[in-house]
């Protein structure tokens, strides 16, 4: 078999396992590749393409601002920086901001946030609690605090100064941390996403916060996948009333283009001073501008509602149109961001659903992720139901 000229990339580093498609545009929740054929996206860009593609009020806003400006640098103010910053804290509750560019920058950022933290607490060597099954990012730092061996894989030496205990277990946190004067901070996914849609408990939230206060530990909620009104609450640790101390986001924030941000509360705010840290695109003008937006078109489209109902929606007709099959673990997640578990491997289905004209991911093995545009609609979310559950069903038979 010949390969297509687009599918042939013998320059660009092979470091995805890539489905046998190159997209040429989209609107809405759709997507058309270089041959005409379309696909339902239910992948949304990896938890990215908030508003879909080609929103008809971000596409004149980002015109506008790539011919004013694209990039000054950090050496000047950009206006947009402080209006993105206080509506972020505003949502959070929270009080600061840095911006950067992805997921991982923003965790990285964090890290060091928590290690000053410490540092300027007289601790010379901080530690940090982390997760079991936890996805942080790929820096050296980011992937030494995911709990996933096969991301860490050939890059050791790993960096020092973690301790990873089990989700939901406030005891096992305890008595990872007993008598431990040097922890300065917790630091998880609210729902962990490539790990295979793992939520952690409103109680164990709870519980989380509260030991933070007692023991002066900085709270760190990674809010890059399950944040950005993917749940239905601005973020999803919202659904258990607390506030963290530090909040990195990223992917859905600009609606496709790169962004990242470590918001802050009052503990956090002010440990980076004038040298500490700093990125050269971070906060430029069209990040900034896409990120002003794309807040600004959810709220007046009520996209945090369309989430958790069409999420809702898409969730129970999952359950009910695979229930009694004992080939599926679970139906699980929140909003727009669901798992389904099945009990065995099963990557494949990515592709085949692509044939069948669907977007999605597999994560952590046997886990069919749906993280869609969040202006996914009923019938959307019906057509996803249709597509994937023959597939799963003619799967689970092999
Ligand atoms: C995707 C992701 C990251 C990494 O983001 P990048 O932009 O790829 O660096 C970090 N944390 C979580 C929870 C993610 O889902």
């Amino acid at each position: 078999m010949t390969t297509a000229p687009e599918l042939d990339q013998p320059h660009v580093m092979n470091t995805y396992g890539r489905l046998p498609a190159a997209m040429a545009y989209g609107k809405g929740c759709r997507l058309w590749d270089v041959n005409g054929k379309s696909y339902l996206d239910g992948l949304g860009g990896i938890a990215v393409n908030t508003l879909g593609h080609a929103h008809p009020r971000l596409v004149p806003a980002l015109q506008d601002q790539i011919a004013k400006l694209i990039h000054t640098s950090n050496y000047y103010y950009t206006p947009n920086a402080e209006k993105l910053a206080a509506k972020l804290a505003e949502i959070s509750g929270m009080s600061n901001v840095f911006f950067c560019c992805t997921g991982l920058e923003a965790n990285e950022a964090a890290l060091k946030l928590a290690r000053k933290y410490g540092h300027d607490k007289g601790i010379d060597k901080p530690q940090i609690v982390v997760y079991e099954h936890a996805f942080h990012g790929r820096s050296i730092a980011t992937l030494s605090a995911t709990g996933n061996p096969k991301v860490q894989q050939g890059f050791g030496p790993l960096v020092e100064g973690f301790i990873r205990v089990p989700l939901n277990d406030i005891e096992a946190l305890k008595k990872a941390t007993a008598g431990n004067p040097d922890v300065v901070a917790v630091f998880f996914e609210t729902i962990q996403g490539e790990g295979g849609i793992h939520p952690m408990r409103v109680e164990y939230l709870k519980q989380v916060r509260a030991l933070c206060d007692e023991r002066g530990w900085l709270l760190m909620i990674d809010e890059v996948q399950c944040g950005m009104g993917r749940t239905g609450k601005w973020f999803a640790h919202q659904w258990a009333g607390i506030v963290p101390d530090v909040m990195p986001l990223a992917k859905g924030l600009g609606s496709g283009v790169p962004i990242g941000a470590v918001v802050a509360g009052p503990k956090a705010a002010h440990i980076f001073g004038p040298g500490n840290h700093g990125t050269t695109f971070g906060g430029n003008p069209l990040a900034m501008r896409a990120g002003v937006e794309t807040l600004r078109i959810m709220e007046e489209e009520k996209l945090l509602q369309n989430a958790a109902t069409v999420g809702a929606h898409l969730k129970s007709a999952l359950q009910k149109a695979l229930a009694g099959n004992p080939g599926v673990r679970e139906v699980r997640g929140q909003g727009l961001m669901l798992g389904i578990e099945l009990a065995k491997p099963c990557g494949v289905l990515a592709e085949r659903a692509l044939h069948a004209g669907l977007l999605l991911s597999v994560t952590a093995d046997s886990v069919i992720r749906l993280v869609p545009p969040l202006i996914l609609s009923t019938a959307e979310a019906d057509e996803i139901v249709a597509i994937l559950v023959p597939l799963i069903d003619a799967f689970l038979k092999e």
